[in-house]
């Protein structure tokens, strides 16, 4: 069965028994949306694989049973994403007073939160003690006054920042983390004003991060541990690892030394909660986009296409995430033979964004079939940091881009 509603609680059975859709059933499920609910406008449309979902929390917690993850909202605010991965027992790291007004809305209560971002308007920290979001991150002793004044209740998070993770396609040290020097003068500087600093977090970088550099940041994490206890500050609890997962045979290597160095560092903490931020890791593979090709060129062998959403929409990415993306035709997604998929010929193809822009080019060079106005063109792994930071830049209005659900129970 695929296509309806979510199934909506993890203490209902069927969370459990999805499965990641095949690409025929996929295939099949875009085309009844197109058939049953865009026949004429043709616009973009996301669907979510709930069934993926399921799979990657089992592999989370398979592989990573004792870290509890806190689905980092800012890769992929969708409402029926956060929702299952509720249910499914994540909680949620969330940036701003607007992404913690989404989760409370999906009635997630304030303890599953963490506000994970080390340098806050004030206003957002007025907003957390009201609502009663009680731990944050943070990294300079500006951020120290601002917590004291606004909400002394809350505990902190160090972050610190990791030595390694120039590999990452967005590395997060240039911006943020305690450099070493700095770490004694900022918990000192929270044990003045009183405040509890429960842990330490990092975050080694986003995207294809080199899973080594969690062994070098958590030994760093430990250092502080000891440190804050030399100087008798109330005993840390908390190590928050951040993200930087990616989804494949990737996570297992990140898995195996996040294991390895916490067993090193961390065997003598029983007391220690440890959790993470994953954003990538959830939501690159549960999203699949459809666009439809609005318009074409014909220049010698090169077949030129224009779609309904590109780089200043969902495929800002490119740019901003520093991400390849990749498309199929709709009607040569499936293994069942492809009839209509244009012939076995394909053509050097430019994959062109709606808007005038000439910078607005999704793929060059790019080996598709004879394609024809109105064709679909399907993007496979588009949940990560994509329709979240699109414009709508030329009136292409990225936020008005609709998610429709799917799940597959096993044939
Ligand atoms: N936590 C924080 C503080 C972040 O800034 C980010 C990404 O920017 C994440 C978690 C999620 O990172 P990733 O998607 O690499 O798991």
């Amino acid at each position: 069965t695929i296509g309806g509603a979510p199934p909506s609680t993890a203490e209902n059975d069927h969370t459990r028994k999805v499965v990641p859709m095949s690409k025929d059933a996929l295939q099949d499920f875009m085309v009844s949306i197109i058939t049953q609910k865009l026949q004429d406008e043709k616009l973009p449309f996301y669907v979510l694989d709930l069934g993926e979902v399921v799979s990657l929390m089992d592999q989370w917690n398979n592989a990573l049973p004792n870290i509890r993850p806190f689905y980092a909202v800012k890769c992929n605010p969708e409402p029926s994403f956060l929702s299952m991965l509720s249910a499914l027992g994540s909680n949620f790291d969330c940036a701003s007073r607007a992404e913690i007004e989404y989760v409370l809305s999906l009635g997630i209560s304030p303890d599953r939160i963490v506000f994970a971002n080390p340098c806050k308007p004030e206003s957002d920290i007025i907003f957390a003690a009201k609502v009663g979001v009680n731990l944050t991150t943070y990294d300079s002793e500006y951020e120290v006054y601002k917590i004291r004044k606004h909400h002394p209740k809350s505990e902190l998070l160090l972050r610190i920042k990791p030595m390694d993770d120039a590999n990452a396609r967005c590395p997060m040290g240039p911006k943020y983390g305690a450099l070493p020097e700095e770490v004694q003068p900022l918990l000192r500087a929270a044990h003045a004003a009183r405040l509890t600093v429960s842990g330490v977090s990092f975050h080694i970088g986003s995207g294809d991060a080199d899973s080594n550099a969690y062994l070098g940041a958590i030994a760093a994490a430990k250092e502080v541990f000891q440190t804050a206890a030399r100087f008798g500050m109330s005993k840390m609890t908390i190590l928050d690892i951040g993200g930087g997962f990616t989804s494949g045979h990737q996570f297992t290597t990140a898995a195996t030394a996040v294991k390895s160095a916490l067993s090193q560092h961390f065997h003598d903490e029983p007391e220690l909660t440890i959790i993470a931020e994953p954003g990538r890791f959830f939501a690159e593979t549960a999203f699949t986009l459809a666009t439809t090709i609005i318009g074409k060129r014909v220049r010698g062998e090169i077949r030129e296409y224009w779609i309904n959403d590109g780089l200043y929409g969902s495929m800002n990415c490119v740019l901003y995430d520093h991400a390849t993306v990749t498309a199929t035709a709709l009607a040569c997604m499936s293994n069942r033979g492809n009839v209509n998929c244009g012939g076995s010929k394909t053509f050097p193809s430019t994959v062109f964004g709606p808007t005038c822009d000439a910078l607005d080019t999704v793929l060059r060079d790019y080996q598709l079939p004879e394609l024809q106005v109105n064709d679909w063109l399907v993007f496979p792994n588009m949940g990560a940091y994509t329709k979240a930071a699109g414009s709508n830049f030329n009136g292409f209005n990225t936020s008005a881009i609709v998610t429709h659900l799917a799940y597959a129970y096993p044939s």
